[in-house]
C-alpha cells in the first residue's frame, strides 16, 4: 500500500520550538456550553512543514515558569487553510473545570490567545491518519467531538480540486447542533458524488433503543455496506475522538461482518485501520 510522499517529522523539539504567531482565533461553536476554537498559527519564515493527519505540540506556560506540552491534531490541509503554505491550524476545546475551581488550565490559555501572540510549536508528529495516495480508496471516518479535527485536514486535501474516486463516509457525533464543528465545511462536500455525511446529536436525538444518538447508531444501520467497503474494496477505517469510540464503532461494524476480528486484523496489518481515542 502506498502513502503520499515522504512527510516532515519532528522538525522542532521542546527545547528548540518554532515560535509561531497566532494568525486567527475563531470560536466555531454556537452552543454556549461549549467553547471550541479554530486556532491558526503563522508559519512564515519558520520552516515548519507538515501534512494533514499529523499532530503538533504546543508549549503552554506551566507552574514555576516550566512550559507544558499539549498535543493536538493538525486540522488544516498541508498547504494551510488559505493555501499559502504559511499556516497550520488546530481545534481546541475549552475544558471547563468543576464549579469553584480556578480556570488555569492549558485549554484556557490557548482559547484566550489573541492574534499576534507567540507560541512555541513542536513536531510535527505522525501522520496518525495518512492520506492514501490511491484516490480509489474508500474512506470511513468516524469522529466524536473535536476528534473531527484531523479529518477536516484530510478531507480538504482529498477534495482539493478533484473528486475522490471512491466512497467517503463521514460520521460525526457531538452533543448538540450548536457543537457541530465545521458543519458547513463538511456539508459543502455533499456536492461530491462520492461523499456522505452523518451527524449524531447525543443531547438532542435518541436512537431507536432510546439511548442518546451516537455515531455507532448511524453506522449500525449501514454496517453491511461499510463492511463491504472495508472487506472487498480495500477501504480504510479511521476513528478519532473520545475513549471508547473505537469499541462502539467496531461493535456496530461487526454486525455487518462474517468475521470482524479477522477483517480487523487484516486491516490493521495493512495499515487500513487507524484509531486515536483518549
Ligand atoms: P465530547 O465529550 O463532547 O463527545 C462528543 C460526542 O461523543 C458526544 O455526542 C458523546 O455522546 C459521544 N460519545 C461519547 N462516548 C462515546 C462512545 N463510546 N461511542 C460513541 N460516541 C461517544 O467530545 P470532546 O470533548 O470534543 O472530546 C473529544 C476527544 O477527542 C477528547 O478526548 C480529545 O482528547 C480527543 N481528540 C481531540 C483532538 C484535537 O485535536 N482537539 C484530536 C484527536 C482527539
Amino acid at each position: 500500500m502506498t502513502e503520499a510522499a515522504p512527510h516532515p517529522e519532528r522538525m522542532f523539539s521542546e527545547s528548540s520550538p518554532a515560535l509561531a504567531r497566532v494568525r486567527w482565533n475563531r470560536r466555531i461553536t454556537a452552543d454556549p456550553d461549549a467553547d471550541v476554537r479554530h486556532l491558526t498559527f503563522d508559519l512564515d519564515g519558520l520552516g515548519y512543514r507538515y501534512v494533514e493527519g499529523q499532530a503538533l505540540g504546543l508549549l503552554v506556560p506551566g507552574p514555576e515558569g516550566k512550559p507544558r506540552l499539549r498535543y493536538y491534531s493538525i486540522a488544516s490541509p498541508r498547504h494551510g487553510d488559505e493555501g499559502d503554505d504559511r499556516s497550520v491550524s488546530v481545534c481546541i476545546k475549552r475544558v471547563i473545570e468543576p464549579e469553584g475551581s480556578p480556570a488555569i488550565g492549558c485549554s484556557h490559555f490557548l482559547c484566550d490567545l489573541e492574534p499576534g501572540a507567540v507560541v512555541g510549536l513542536v513536531g510535527p508528529f505522525g501522520p496518525f491518519f495518512p492520506l492514501p495516495e490511491d484516490r480509489s480508496t474508500p474512506m470511513i471516518l468516524a469522529a466524536a467531538g473535536t476528534g473531527i479535527a484531523p479529518f477536516r485536514g484530510l478531507l480538504a486535501s482529498m477534495f482539493s480540486g478533484q473528486d475522490w474516486h471512491a466512497p467517503v463516509r463521514v460520521f460525526h457525533g457531538v452533543r448538540s447542533r450548536g457543537e457541530a464543528l465545521y458543519r458547513n465545511e463538511l456539508e459543502a462536500y455533499l456536492s461530491r458524488p462520492s461523499f456522505r455525511l452523518g451527524h449524531a446529536f447525543s443531547r438532542e436525538q435518541h436512537a431507536a433503543d432510546g439511548h442518546p444518538a451516537r455515531v455507532h447508531h448511524l453506522m449500525a444501520g449501514q454496517a453491511r455496506e461499510l463492511v463491504d467497503l472495508l472487506e472487498n474494496q480495500s477501504g480504510r477505517l479511521y476513528v478519532c475522538g473520545v475513549k471508547g469510540l473505537d469499541e462502539t464503532v467496531e461493535a456496530a461494524l461487526s454486525e455487518g461482518a462474517a468475521d470482524w476480528p479477522a477483517l480487523r486484523e487484516r486491516m490493521r496489518e495493512e495499515g487500513r485501520l487507524r484509531i486515536a481515542t483518549s
